[in-house]
C-alpha cells in the first residue's frame, strides 16, 4: 500500500508518497505561497534514485485544496506519475496539537476534526494549518482513509508531576495549561530505532532523544514511554533555538514591558523570532555561526557556547530524572551534522556517564546510524538520522491495517 504523507503548514504544504512494503519514497515535494499572488511547487518524482525527476511549477493556489490538487495531478499523471489516483491507500497528516484528547494516531471523522479544531487556541500557527490539509484531502481523496498523526501525542505518558508547572491548579482545569511537548513524532522514532540497534524491546529501552534542527527539543525515554520533555506549552519553552529563546525568567514580560514599553504580543514574537541564536549573534543557521567562528566572530562563539551548555543541562537534567539510560541520541539537522554541537555539549558529561569517542564523532557518515561514544561509556550515544514522515506513514498504515 502507498501512503500520501501530508505536512501543511499556513501557507505551505509538504508531501511524499511512500510505498509501505519497501518504504521507498515514490516522490516527495514541497508547495510554497499558498494564497499569495505566485505558488511554487517543487515536486520529485522517485527521489535519490536514477530515475529522479525534478518538476517545477510556478502558478497560484487559492487555497490548500488548490495547491494539494494540483500536486495530486503531478504524483498521477503528467511528466512523471508514480502512481496512480486508486494506488494511494490512506493519507497520513501532520497535526502539531493532540492536546490531552489524542494519544494515538487517529482516524479522522467529522468528530475528530471537531476536537483539533478545540486545540487551536494552543496551537494558532499550526493546527488551522493541519486542518486546511484535512478539509483539501477530503474534497480530493473522497473516500480514502486520513489518520491524524500528532506531535504531541508521543509525549502522552509523561506522568503529571512533570506535565504540570506549578501555578494555579485551576488553570490547568481551566485552560489546559499544562507541558505538551512537540517534535514527538521525531522523539519517538529515534527511540524505537535504538531500540532495533541495540536489540531490546522497545519497553525495556531507556534513552535521551536530541532533536536539534530548527526547533529544538529533547525527551527522556523510560521503557519505552516518554517521561519528560523540553517543549512546553507552546515550542517556545526548554532549549535554545534557531530564533526561539527557550527557558527565560517568565517575568521577563512584565520587565520588558515596563522598561522598553513593549506589549505582550510584541515581547513573545521578540522571544520566538528575534532569540535564540539570531538574538546572541544575529545569525540562526548553524552553518552560517560556523563560518562566522572560524572568521572570529566573538559572539558567534558564545550563541555556540551558550546553545551547547543548555544542551548539556537538559541531558544531564534527564539522566537524573531517568535513573538508567541505555543511550543519549542525536537527531535532525544540527544533532545529525554537527559534529562540533555534538563534541561541546558531551564534553563535560564524561562524570555522569557519557563519553563521546571525538575520533568517531567527527568521522561520522552523513545520514548513517553512528555510534559515537567510547567503547567504556556507561551510557552509550548515537546519532540516527530522524524520518518524520515515514514514522507518520509507518503509523498510518499499521491503525489501517487493525496492527
Ligand atoms: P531541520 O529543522 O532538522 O531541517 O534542521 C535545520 C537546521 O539544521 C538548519 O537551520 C541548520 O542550522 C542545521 N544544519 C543543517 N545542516 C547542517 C550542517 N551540516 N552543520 C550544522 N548545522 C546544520
Amino acid at each position: 500500500m502507498n501512503v500520501l504523507v501530508l505536512n501543511c503548514g499556513s501557507s505551505s504544504l509538504k508531501y511524499q508518497l511512500i510505498d509501505m512494503d519497501t518504504h521507498a519514497v515514490l516522490c516527495s515535494g514541497i508547495t510554497e505561497r499558498i494564497g499569495e499572488a505566485m505558488g511554487k511547487i517543487t515536486h520529485k518524482a522517485f527521489p535519490g534514485t536514477p530515475g529522479q525527476k525534478v518538476l517545477n511549477v510556478e502558478e497560484p493556489f487559492a487555497d490548500h485544496t488548490a495547491a494539494l490538487g494540483r500536486c495530486a495531478g503531478l504524483i498521477t499523471g503528467g511528466e512523471a506519475p508514480v502512481a496512480k489516483a486508486s494506488e494511494i491507500g490512506a493519507i497520513g497528516h501532520r497535526v502539531v496539537h493532540g492536546g490531552e484528547a489524542f494519544k494515538q494516531p487517529t482516524v479522522i471523522d467529522p468528530a475528530v476534526v471537531e476536537t483539533i479544531k478545540k486545540f487551536c487556541k494552543l496551537a494558532p500557527l499550526h493546527n488551522p494549518a493541519g486542518l486546511m490539509g484535512i478539509e483539501a484531502a477530503t474534497k480530493l481523496f473522497p473516500g480514502v482513509t486520513q489518520v491524524a498523526v500528532f506531535d504531541t501525542a508521543f509525549h502522552g505518558s509523561i506522568p503529571d508531576y512533570a506535565y504540570l508547572f506549578p501555578i494555579p491548579f485551576e488553570l490547568y482545569e481551566e485552560l489546559g495549561i499544562r507541558r505538551y511537548g512537540f517534535h514527538g513524532t521525531s522523539h519517538g522514532y529515534v527511540a524505537k530505532k535504538l531500540s532495533q540497534v541495540l536489540g531490546k524491546p522497545f519497553e525495556q529501552t531507556s534513552c535521551v532523544t536530541v532533536h536539534l534542527g530548527n526547533g529544538c527539543s529533547m525527551a527522556a525515554v523510560k521503557n519505552g514511554q516518554c517521561v519528560d520533555t523540553s517543549m512546553g506549552l507552546t515550542p517556545l519553552m526548554g532549549l535554545m533555538m534557531g530564533t526561539r529563546s527557550g527557558d527565560v525568567d517568565p517575568s521577563l514580560h512584565p520587565f520588558l514591558a515596563e522598561n522598553k514599553g513593549l506589549t505582550i504580543q510584541q515581547v513573545d514574537s521578540l522571544l520566538n523570532k528575534q532569540s535564540g541564536l539570531k538574538g546572541i549573534c544575529g545569525l540562526n543557521d548553524m552553518r552560517d555561526i560556523h563560518a562566522a567562528r572560524e572568521n572570529g566572530d566573538k559572539k558567534a562563539e558564545l550563541a555556540l557556547k551558550m546553545f551547547c551548555y543548555r544542551v548539556t543541562h537538559y541531558i544531564g537534567a534527564y539522566l537524573a530524572a531517568l535513573d538508567g539510560c541505555d543511550a543519549v541520541v542525536f537527531t535532525a539537522g544540527i544533532g545529525e551534522n554537527d559534529p562540533d554541537v555534538r563534541q561541546h555539549a558531551c564534553e563535560t558529561l564524561g562524570g555522569i556517564g557519557v563519553k563521546i569517542d571525538k575520533e568517531r564523532n567527527y568521522g561520522f557518515k552523513r545520514g548513517q546510524i553512528t555510534k559515537i561514544s567510547t567503547d567504556d561509556s556507561p551510557v552509550a550515544v548515537y546519532i540516527i538520522p530522524t524520518n518524520e514522515e515515514l514514522e507518520i506513514a509507518t503509523q498510518t498504515y499499521s491503525l489501517v491495517n487493525g496492527k
